[in-house]
């Protein structure tokens, strides 16, 4: 039986197995398959998995040289363009839309011989945190059934966490590659914004959104930035500082004196679960204080940043979303004989879903004459003095650490009818997207309600080694979380 812990033992397993990427492919298959319930997948490419696997096989009985990602197994979500593949961000406008060309980061998965099984379930053009707002309907936390997996890369962290896949691609705009990790007991990065391209991703808030990975140890998310991380000329706002090379150096111990701080107003919070909060702060006080120097740090901020978070991305999102209008692409509205401004309304108010209307209409209020000022400009300058309190705190620290999410995964429907409720809860993981540096959620620990829960450590932007390099080290010495459905 097929069984997969880390790329680097696969890869051990494919040297003395020449069929072993069909082997693994049929497995994923049969799992996807006795999984279904959990509908974490919109689409499965079976057929192309198979016979893409087999080409691999063949290279490697050929002697050829092999890519970094050789035949490694990798879900992406709805959001990301697959060229000849179906793409709709989890909405009905864009029903029957086929990607026209790949996004960079597909481009770079396949260059490196990566297989992609299938499309992920997602929250529609990943607004939202359960995967609730999906137009396939929700998806399942493997742990426990009866509760989300988060959101909005629902779909891409459960298919990790059950075992249907070995690593997958989700994106994060204000936390949905970590948040969801977190409910589902995975590792979550979202790295600096300008490391990945986004090219070929479905644009929400433009500049928030980055590109980020979900898998089961640090080594194999490591891995697969290095192959979709660095510079693209296709995407004006990716960076051109140098990627490192992150694979040999993980394993080092990071240094004892890698200063180490913690948002104290975080694990204040008064939404934050008391549970989580005793052991949280138990853990950074007796553990990480064993092994690095810890300091505590003042953050007054905290309540301004979800207001400014969701000013200034339904203001993007109002904008970005405007080009789905039934002209252009997948739905259209039915109805005929109707205005050209008839056609528009119809479609938008046929094709998305009740939150992205929601949106939408948020972001053209706040971007309206009378009040653009209140409210964009004012969120601006939110964003601006946080992005000058963040480099104070990095000149002093290297790592920071909050937590994820106030709470571990909640039951299906327990928020979705009270919207700022569901805003709110996003209070750990939207200050990393405002200021544009690098997060990772790890799953270190399991709550008394069953339900896995973890810490969120993020870095000064391009320094994702140190983020690697401290998380690795966590996740060696202290994680007490298993994965059951594994
Ligand atoms: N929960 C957040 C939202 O709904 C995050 C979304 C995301 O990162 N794509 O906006």
């Amino acid at each position: 039986m097929f069984s997969f812990r880390s790329i680097k033992d696969y890869h051990i397993f494919l040297q003395n197995n020449v069929d072993g990427c069909s082997i693994a492919v049929k497995h994923y298959l049969s799992k996807i398959e006795e999984k279904k319930h959990l509908n974490s997948f919109v689409e499965v490419y079976a057929e192309e998995a198979i016979k893409k696997a087999e080409q691999l096989d063949e290279k490697r009985k050929e002697g050829k040289p092999l890519g970094e990602l050789h035949g490694v197994v990798v879900a992406l979500k709805d959001i990301i363009s697959y060229k000849d593949h179906k793409l709709s961000a989890s909405s009905k406008i864009l029903e029957n839309f086929t990607a026209i060309y790949h996004a960079t980061v597909v481009e770079r998965l396949l260059a490196a011989d990566a297989i992609i099984i299938g499309r992920n379930n997602c929250d529609e053009f990943a607004m939202g945190s359960t995967n609730e707002n999906s137009v396939y309907g929700k998806v399942l936390n493997a742990a426990d059934e009866t509760r989300v997996p988060g959101g909005s890369s629902g779909g891409s962290a459960v298919s990790v966490q059950a075992g249907l896949c070995m690593i997958s691609l989700g994106s994060d705009t204000g936390g949905s590659v970590r948040q969801p990790a977190d409910f589902c007991g995975i590792i979550g990065l979202k790295p600096t914004y300008g490391r990945v391209s986004r090219y070929g991703l479905i644009a929400y808030g433009s500049s928030f959104d980055q590109i980020g990975i979900f898998g089961n140890n640090i080594p194999d998310v490591a891995l697969a930035l290095n192959v979709i991380g660095g510079h693209d000329e296709l995407d004006a706002s990716s960076s051109l500082v140098e990627q490192e090379e992150y694979q040999n150096q993980i394993e080092k111990t990071p240094p004892k004196t890698l200063r180490v701080g913690y948002l104290k107003d975080a694990f204040n919070h008064e939404s934050l679960d008391s549970e989580m909060k005793t052991k949280l702060i138990d853990f950074i006080k007796t553990q990480v204080s064993k092994d690095f120097t810890v300091e505590e740090v003042d953050f007054e901020y905290l309540d301004y940043i979800v207001p400014a978070y969701y000013v200034l991305t339904t203001a993007e999102a109002s904008s970005n979303l405007s080009r789905f209008d039934g002209v252009k692409y997948g739905f259209r509205t039915l109805e005929k004989d109707i205005s050209l401004k008839e056609l528009y309304k119809k479609t938008r108010s046929q094709g998305f879903g009740k939150e992205v209307k929601r949106r939408i209409l948020l972001g053209t209020f706040v971007l309206s004459a009378g009040y653009y000022d209140a409210y964009f400009t004012k969120a601006q300058q939110v964003r601006k003095m946080l992005i000058e309190k963040t480099k104070l705190i990095f000149n002093d620290l290297d790592i920071l650490i909050l937590p994820t999410s106030p709470s571990p995964a909640f039951k299906i429907g327990d928020k979705i009818d009270d919207p700022i409720a569901m805003y709110l809860a996003d209070i750990y993981t939207v200050y990393a997207n405002l200021v544009g540096i690098p997060a990772i959620s790890l799953p270190l620990f399991l709550h008394s309600n069953g339900m896995p829960f973890g810490i969120q450590a993020m870095t000064s932007q391009f320094k994702e080694l140190s983020l690697f390099q401290f998380s690795h080290h966590l996740m060696q010495q202290y994680k007490s979380y298993e994965n059951p459905t594994l």
